[in-house]
């Protein structure tokens, strides 16, 4: 066992503070990384907070990991000490069932090993990536390209991966009208790799306060959805909309900004239901869908296609000590556009 430094929440109502936890020792097929740095994800204070459903506490959360390879076990191939590496929101899938022989581990049929709140394969609790020291099955350990700034490259984990898959798949690229809802830190990457595969891109945001930043990352358009007229103006005019909203909205509303057969996925996870109205879906044929990061494949796919076309995530790099007055910012959807944590403040 390793113990080492970390930041836990102690319950769903106290702040985060600073604490030891005990890592596994490396097994023939694990690797060692020392954290260099680790994204906040709006996931990380839903779960914290308990708003999903109960949660085993202390937890570290944390799943934009980035750092270096420093132990690697007796069998390990994918991976050597001195590489840059990454981890996501999975630490470990079943490998049999059918989603995960198609590499799709992030849909396995039995569920993932989450990064935090997870049960291990050994029976305790996986803790997440606000700490100095992780280890992690070689086969869900990503390569992360040496151009993309180290300290930029942890939200792609998350953020990145969460809206790069439904881009794809939905196959955002020229000729695509795609609005993203929420610019914040899945819709900025959103907005940027959706940019990049070609897309006309439209931000719906709450107001025209990043309206600049939106423009600078791709976007062709951008409109406040607190403006009414905004709803009337953009009437039956994308072919997919991708909704990173982390709380209740009027899903309705932005449905009905899809022309014919357009989709809307939905990736923010308000913890209440949203009530559709299937008239809604009735007109131009729609369909909702959602989507959930993506596989351990689709996400290397990902980092490789940010280092060719120099994407990477805007960030704010904080001391640990920070954390609880960004989760703050975050719930005031005041952050530009991700914070993420230099590990080294906990050493
Ligand atoms: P975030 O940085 O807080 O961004 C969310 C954005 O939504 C805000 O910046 C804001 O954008 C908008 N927003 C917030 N409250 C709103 C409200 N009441 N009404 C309208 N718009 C509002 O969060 P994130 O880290 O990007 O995560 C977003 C959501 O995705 C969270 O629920 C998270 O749990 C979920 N998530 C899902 C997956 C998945 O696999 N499906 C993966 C990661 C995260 P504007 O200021 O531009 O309006
Ligand atoms: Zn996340
Ligand atoms: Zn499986």
């Amino acid at each position: 066992m390793l113990t080492v430094n970390a930041i836990a929440a102690p319950s769903a109502t106290g702040a985060l503070v600073r604490t030891k936890i005990e890592r596994r020792d490396v097994g023939p097929r694990d690797v060692l990384i020392e954290i260099r740095y680790a994204g906040i994800c709006h996931s990380d204070i839903h779960t914290v907070r308990g708003e999903w459903g109960e949660v085993p506490y202390p937890l570290t959360v944390g799943h934009e990991i980035v750092g270096q390879v420093t132990e690697v076990g007796a069998e390990v191939t994918k991976h050597a000490v001195g590489d840059r590496v990454g981890v996501g929101c999975m630490v470990n899938s079943c490998r049999e069932c059918d989603n995960c022989k198609a590499g799709l581990e992030n849909y396995c049929l039995k569920g993932n090993t989450g990064t935090y709140a997870a049960k291990d394969r050994d029976g305790t609790i996986t803790q997440g990536g606000y700490s100095t020291h992780v280890v992690v099955d070689e086969d869900f350990v990503l390569r992360v390209p040496e151009s993309i700034p180290v300290e930029a490259a942890a939200p792609l984990l998350c953020a990145g991966i969460t809206l790069y898959s439904p881009l794809a798949r939905w196959n955002a690229g020229p000729g695509k009208k795609v609005a993203i809802v929420g610019m914040g830190g899945l819709g900025h990457m959103g907005v940027k790799i959706a940019a990049a595969m070609g897309a006309e891109v439209t931000v719906l945001s709450q107001t025209l306060s990043k309206q600049e930043d939106g423009l600078r990352f791709g976007a062709q358009h951008y409109y406040a959805t607190s403006d009414p007229a905004t709803f009337e103006q953009l009437a039956n005019s994308f072919d997919l909309i991708v909704n990173t909203v982390s709380a209740e909205l009027d899903i309705n509303a932005y449905l009905s900004l899809l022309r014919l057969d357009g989709t809307l996925v939905n990736v923010g996870a308000p913890p209440q239901p949203l009530p559709i109205q299937v008239f809604t879906l009735f007109g131009n044929r729609r369909s909702f869908a959602g989507s959930s990061i993506g596989g351990i494949a689709e996400t290397q796919e990902m980092l490789d296609f940010c280092a060719e076309r120099g994407i990477a995530p805007e960030i704010e790099v904080i001391d640990a000590d920070a954390v609880n007055d960004a989760y703050e910012r975050v719930l005031k959807s005041d952050v530009r556009y991700r914070f993420v944590i230099d590990v080294d403040s906990l050493r």
